[in-house]
């Protein structure tokens, strides 16, 4: 024996019905009193003229097009955060690509280096005294250069903003 089962109130009639025995619809045709079968989208009996159509029950059950819209609300989201993330890909492109892209803007490349800076100087950018240079961050791995036997002291610009940043880094992982 098979069962029917209604898309609208979920209830199974016995046998091959044409209507459900709990709400009355029809299963997946348009019935016209005479139960001439008719597509869905009609609108008058092909065979009759009759214009008293059934109800077909919905194409799916009530709880999938439920699903059916969360789905489409999901998709959505994901839609939107996708794009959301091309944009700021695009601005982040568009931030970094003048210097990329115009490059007889600054025809002398920067030295990446920086300017060659003198202790007290490096003192004065990282705020400290030269005597703290000396005793404390040189040991630690401050990058410098020895010049001559006078054993002079050169930092470069860019390298101890470098070095200072990536200790300031290092620290923030540690905590
Ligand atoms: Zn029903
Ligand atoms: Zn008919």
């Amino acid at each position: 024996m098979s069962l029917s089962y209604c898309y609208n109130c979920g209830k199974f009639t016995g046998g091959k019905p044409l209507f459900c025995g709990n709400c009355g619809r029809s299963y997946d045709v348009k019935l016209c009193p005479r139960l001439h079968q008719n597509p869905r989208g009609a609108e008058v009996c092909s065979q009759c003229g009759s214009r008293e159509l059934s109800t077909p029950q919905p194409k799916i059950p009530m709880s999938w097009r439920l699903l059916a819209l969360l789905a489409r609300l999901g998709l959505g989201l994901l839609l939107f955060y996708a794009s959301l993330s091309l944009v700021i890909a695009l601005l982040g492109f568009s931030r970094s690509s003048p210097r990329q892209s115009y490059p007889q803007h600054c025809p002398q490349r920067p030295d990446p280096l920086g300017t060659p800076l003198a202790i007290r100087d490096v003192a004065r950018l990282i705020g400290c005294s030269a005597w703290t240079v000396r005793q404390s961050y040189i040991p630690q791995g401050l990058p410098h250069l020895r010049s001559g036997p006078s054993g002079k002291l050169i930092f470069y610009r860019e390298q101890v903003v470098r070095w200072i940043l990536e200790r300031q880094q290092k620290g923030r992982q540690r905590i």
